[in-house]
């Protein structure tokens, strides 16, 4: 196939493209950098089955020959207001890649009777009421919160591909993806797995934003594409989480970072409330993957955080 890959520059876009050219399809990414990393490319480089076009998805997508899928993942996706590339303070950009670019995305779709997988995710259950969270869960979001330009614009995205499902046929999919991490994370995008890992490295404490209790769920990148390439090779429409069940509190994640790169620092509180809109808890019911795709995770998050470690060490240079 011949596969149009938005986002490709960022972290799960860049791991997605591996998989697809090792696959033997043709991949050609678009993305305009603004949360992505040109490093993440570089081994792609001179290889035949890969092409790169700079472009804002919130304008009209042209692109040159067929195309068999298009593969929506542009769009920031760190919620941490203290970093640049966090989506509180790309709130604009951000609205318009899940709004605009999946409009002009799901329009390629169209022009070229291509398939169609939108990255949406965990998000748009908000802080959820249901634990852990299904599909059919509606969630509980604040449309006017910090966070809703990301929450809000992936609604948005599911609503409009599956209009393009239903009134246009377009053979789509949507993917719920939960906390994911690995190599090619961008050191200063201000997610809790690369801002720890660097902080012990360098040896100081971590910076737990409010008490710590607030939990998550972290998959390995690997299982995460593994998913996501399943999904797109079957005939499922609805959406499907995709994510690890294994639950984990941020105080419990500072730890386990501690332990495994031996750093003496401890930890510190570095907000007395957690962020604003921080959802409390969150963890994907997977049945519908197991049942639907027969996926599930099979990395645990000790070992996935052991293969991601070296990354952000070459990263320093420590
Ligand atoms: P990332 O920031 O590393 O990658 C996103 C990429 O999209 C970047 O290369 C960025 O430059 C590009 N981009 C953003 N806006 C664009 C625009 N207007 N035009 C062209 N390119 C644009 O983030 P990621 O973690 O790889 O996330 C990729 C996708 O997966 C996003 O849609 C995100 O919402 C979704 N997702 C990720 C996670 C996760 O834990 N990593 C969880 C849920 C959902
Ligand atoms: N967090 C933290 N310290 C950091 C970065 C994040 O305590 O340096 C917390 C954050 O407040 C949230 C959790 O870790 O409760 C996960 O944050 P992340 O930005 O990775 O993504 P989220 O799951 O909130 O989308």
């Amino acid at each position: 196939m011949r596969v149009l890959l938005t986002g490709v520059a960022g972290f799960l876009g860049s791991h997605l493209a591996d998989r697809l050219i090792a696959e033997g399809h043709s991949v050609i990414g678009l993305d305009n950098f603004i949360t992505g990393n040109k490093e993440n490319l570089d081994h792609l480089a001179g290889n035949d089955n890969f092409s790169f076009i700079r472009h804002d998805v919130a304008n009209f997508i042209f692109v040159p020959g067929d195309i068999d899928y298009v593969v929506h993942f542009a769009s920031p996706a760190s919620p941490n207001p203290t970093s640049p590339l966090g989506y509180p303070n790309l709130p604009i950009q951000t609205l318009k890649a899940g709004a605009l670019g999946t409009h002009n995305s799901l329009g390629v779709a169209r022009a070229y009777k291509a398939k169609f997988l939108l990255a949406s995710t965990s998000e748009i259950y908000g802080d959820p009421l249901e634990h852990p969270q299904k599909e059919t869960y509606r969630g509980n979001v604040d449309p006017i919160g910090t966070r809703s330009v990301y929450d809000e614009a992936k609604r948005f995205a599911e609503a409009l591909t599956m209009a393009y499902h239903r009134f246009h046929n377009i053979d789509t999919r949507i993917v719920r993806i939960f906390n994911t991490y690995g190599p090619r994370m961008r050191l200063d995008d201000g997610r809790v797995v690369p801002n720890f890992i660097q902080q012990a490295l360098r040896g100081e404490p971590l910076t737990i934003y409010g008490d710590g209790t607030q939990t998550r769920s972290f998959c390995y990148v690997n299982d995460l594409i593994e998913g996501v390439y399943r999904l797109m090779m079957s005939d499922y429409h609805e959406p499907v989480n995709i994510g690890n069940p294994d639950e984990i509190s941020i105080c419990g994640l500072a730890e386990l970072v501690n332990e495994l790169i031996g750093n003496q620092a401890g930890t510190v509180i570095k907000l007395a409330k957690r962020l604003p809109s921080d959802p409390m808890k969150r963890q994907p019911d997977i049945t519908r993957a197991r049942t639907v795709l027969d996926w599930e995770p099979s990395i645990t998050f000790r070992e996935g955080l052991l293969a991601t470690i070296p990354y952000f060490r070459q990263k320093l240079q420590l």
